[in-house]
């Protein structure tokens, strides 16, 4: 364990006014600066009730002074905490001592930072801690302590046990030239490489899904004007109670929703209307409408359900991962039943978002797809930077691959090997540049 010399201290707590407020200390001198408040040396992890003064010996607050050594503590460093009464003031007053007896404001995420060098968790972990802090509903907060408690992480690592292995059978076999290619083309190195791909592409789409556990599903509403869009956006956020957010998005053209699904978050994108040949202001907001159609999970394309296939070239070409829901709106002027059905142009539900039929189908097909059809709700959290990192790796595999079955190239299959390794490394921090470690932590508020 490393004990930092440089001793942090931060409130922990939520700024602002709370019934109790918490100031978090640690590194070196954290024990020594204990000890000074308290008058006595703290007894480990017991709540020592006492008055906290400042240099002149005037009360600051009473509250509960809690020391954690060395090696059980979250950071892995000597750490203090003072729990007072909620008051910024307070809290300022008992940091300015705190500073003033041997510590440092800490930057955000420090205290994380310091757990994860000293080997109190991995990196993913660590982020997992951030997504667990500002998740959003319970599915996300769920998911992100699957996260911390190591379900990713555990994967990853065990992946990565498997490349190594992989990696140590080829290099084994470089080393004995004249057998070299009859030893590359074994059935056992094969299958050994396909198990390993396998994985590989089981853990992408479960991270995938991960990533839309915690920052929910992004659904996009595109289709021609009229089709009825804004109706429908206002008809699944009004419909459910738990609105978080409401907020006018980056142009006038986009609105963005940000709703609950029993506990399911979904950020609903309403686009300005796509078509042909528009004034100058349509026509950006048509670009923006066609670049949040690229980059969401689902796609619903809305449309009046009698002019539904003509309008089906506005979804453009197929996004790889994404979802398309063709949604037959106004199913209350023909008196048509609301109904989902599959056929060849894909998953079609009929609605009408004027009366609300069929919008219980809609939800429902909403939630199965953040759930990312498994009901279980039992996956981790993840991020989009994991999903970068495994797709990094997917594509040193394929090379691996190519190099062993197609040009015999043992040399060349286990240098694609160490960086597949290497990007692996990156989602544990195993292999991390200061840049990754900064750009991370830096997100993470001040106190965590
Ligand atoms: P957008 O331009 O695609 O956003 O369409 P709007 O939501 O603004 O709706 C356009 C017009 O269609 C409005 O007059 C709505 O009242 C009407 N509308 C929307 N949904 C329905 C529906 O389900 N049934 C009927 N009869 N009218 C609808
Ligand atoms: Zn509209």
């Amino acid at each position: 364990m490393i004990q930092n010399a440089e001793t942090i201290a931060a409130v922990a707590t939520a700024p602002g006014a709370g019934g109790v407020g918490m100031l978090r200390v640690s590194g070196e001198n954290a024990g020594r600066i204990a000890q000074t408040l308290l008058g006595k040396p703290p007894r480990p992890r017991h709540a020592h009730y006492c008055a906290f003064r400042d240099a002149a010996g005037e009360l600051i607050d009473r509250g509960i002074l809690l020391h954690f050594p060395l090696a059980n503590s979250f950071t892995g460093e000597d750490v203090v905490e003072l729990h007072t009464h909620g008051s910024p003031v307070v809290l300022n007053l008992l940091l300015q001592r705190v500073c003033a007896l041997g510590a440092r404001p800490a930057r955000p995420g420090e205290f994380s930072e310091r757990a994860f060098l000293n080997g109190k968790l991995d990196l993913a972990q660590a982020e997992a801690i951030a997504d667990l802090i500002a998740s959003q509903s319970e599915t996300a907060a769920r998911a992100a302590l699957r996260s911390l408690d190591g379900a990713f992480s555990t994967r990853v690592r065990c992946l990565l046990a498997n490349l190594v292995d992989l990696r140590v059978y080829i290099e084994a076999a470089i080393d004995f030239p004249e057998e070299e290619i009859d030893f590359l083309a074994t059935p056992e190195l094969r299958a050994r490489l396909a198990a390993v791909s396998e994985e590989l592409s089981r853990l992408l789409v479960e991270t995938r899904r991960g990533v839309r556990l915690s920052d929910g599903l992004h659904v996009v509403i595109v289709g021609r004007p009229n089709a009825g869009k804004s109706s429908l956006l206002n008809a699944l956020a009004a419909q459910d109670r738990a609105i978080v957010t409401s907020q006018a998005g980056t142009t006038r053209d986009l609105l963005r929703e940000n709703i609950q699904l029993d506990g399911v978050l979904l950020t609903l994108v309403d686009t300005a209307g796509l078509r042909e040949s528009a004034d100058l202001i349509e026509r950006e907001g048509m670009r923006r409408a066609r670049q949040e159609l690229e980059r969401a999970d689902v796609a619903l394309l809305v449309s009046d359900e009698a002019h539904l296939a003509e309008d089906l070239h506005l979804l453009g070409p197929a996004q790889s991962g994404q979802t398309r829901l063709l949604i037959g709106n106004k199913i209350d002027l023909s008196d048509a039943p609301p109904q989902r059905r599959q056929d060849s142009a894909g998953i079609r539900i009929d609605i009408s978002a004027r009366t609300g039929a069929g919008l219980d189908l809609l939800r429902r097909e909403l939630k199965s797809l953040a759930a990312g059809g498994d009901s279980s709700g039992g996956g981790f959290s993840a991020r989009t930077r994991h999903v970068l990192a495994l797709e990094k790796v997917a594509a040193h595999l394929a090379a691996t691959e190519f190099a062993l079955l197609q040009q015999q190239a043992g040399e060349l299959a286990a240098e694609e090997l160490r960086h597949a390794q290497r990007d692996l490394g990156e989602l544990t921090g195993e292999f991390s540049s200061d840049d990754l470690l900064g750009a991370i932590f830096s997100s993470f508020c001040i106190g965590k």
